[in-house]
């Protein structure tokens, strides 16, 4: 999970580490592996998951799951690699 802590930052909820920016954003309504989460170009300040391929309607994205790297918590940001 993240949370928008400013008008262009958004932030993991459990321990407040920056994670994105908000100029990042790609998609606020990406449909993730488990539900809703934020599509972002950019993340800082995480781990990245493994890549998976997923067709969405701008075509075929490598995107993968991100994780907080001070506290574990899974957010529900997802990085787009190009
Ligand atoms: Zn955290």
């Amino acid at each position: 999970m993240a949370d928008m802590v400013g008008p262009r930052l958004y932030s993991c909820c459990n321990c407040r580490n920056q994670i994105a920016l908000h100029d990042d954003i790609i998609s606020k309504s990406f449909q993730g592996r488990n539900g809703m989460a934020f599509l972002f170009s950019h993340a800082m300040n995480i781990m990245v998951g493994p890549k998976e391929d997923r067709q969405l309607m701008t075509g075929l994205h490598t995107v993968a799951d991100v994780y907080c790297c001070d506290c574990r918590e899974k957010s529900k940001i997802v990085k787009e690699n190009w």
